[in-house]
């Protein structure tokens, strides 16, 4: 074989073992998130309008760059829908071995905007407008990692932030049960995050949890099912309205 036919050759290796790892990469991201994922784009309709509801939601709550990172994201193509996400989690970062970053959203809590807690039984219109706070607080920690936050504790904070400001900024314009219910549902959800900080902020002694995807799977409550703790961190009962 001549030189530049072993060269290319050589090349055509390389760029075929690299597909083949990115392959294997997605498949384990894939999986990590429970199987069953597919990216979000126009061919899903339910799952598009779906989003399109959150984002609609948002933006009549003036979280108008929230909506707009959303629809960045969906926009890149590593938005992806999982229809098997377990643990309790709305939705996870995945970084598979440095090739593949995605964001997998639950598809229940997308679509019917559905909660991980089936004994939490509070009114119809509240529970929607707590899935939703809680679903775009959780996009929005995933996309803290997904934009390169690595600190687990730092994403929490940020998280928590949104809602305190968004709290302030949508409770004033309420009246009634209204208002105190969206103002249990803020409280609710920065109650839920904290409970998730302390639990990622508890295995800081250990090197080995403290990286990205280990933790986003303990907070997925993927590490918390081997640990025997299957059970989703519910909202504060004590602060029903
Ligand atoms: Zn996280």
């Amino acid at each position: 074989m001549g030189v530049f036919l072993k060269l290319a050759v050589a090349a055509a290796i390389v760029v075929s073992t690299y597909y083949a790892i990115v392959r294997i990469a997605e498949h384990k991201a894939d999986a990590l998130a429970g199987g069953g994922t597919f990216v979000l784009d126009g061919r899903h309709t339910a799952e598009s309008e779906a989003l399109d509801a959150v984002s609609r939601q948002l933006r009549g709550w003036g979280e108008h760059e929230h909506a707009a990172s959303l629809a960045r994201l969906q926009g890149s193509g590593h938005l992806f829908v999982a229809a098997r996400l377990t643990g309790g989690r709305s939705a996870i970062y995945v970084d598979a071995l440095g090739l593949v970053s995605r964001i997998y959203v639950r598809r229940d809590e997308l679509v019917a905007r559905a909660l991980p807690f089936p004994d939490l039984d509070i009114p119809d219109r509240a529970r929607r407008t707590f899935a939703t706070i809680r679903l775009a607080g959780t996009l929005l920690h995933e996309l803290q990692h997904y934009e390169g936050v690595e600190d687990e504790g730092a994403a929490c904070e940020r998280e928590m932030a949104w809602y305190r400001e968004l709290g302030e900024r949508v409770a004033d314009r309420l009246s009634g049960e209204d208002r105190r219910w969206f103002e249990w549902a803020v409280a609710s959800a920065i109650d839920s995050a904290a409970a998730a900080k302390a639990t990622a902020t508890a295995t800081d002694g250990d090197a080995a949890t403290r990286r990205r995807l280990t933790l986003d799977l303990w907070r997925a409550g993927l590490l918390q099912v081997r640990h025997g703790r299957s059970r989703p961190i519910p909202p504060g009962r004590s602060r029903y309205p």
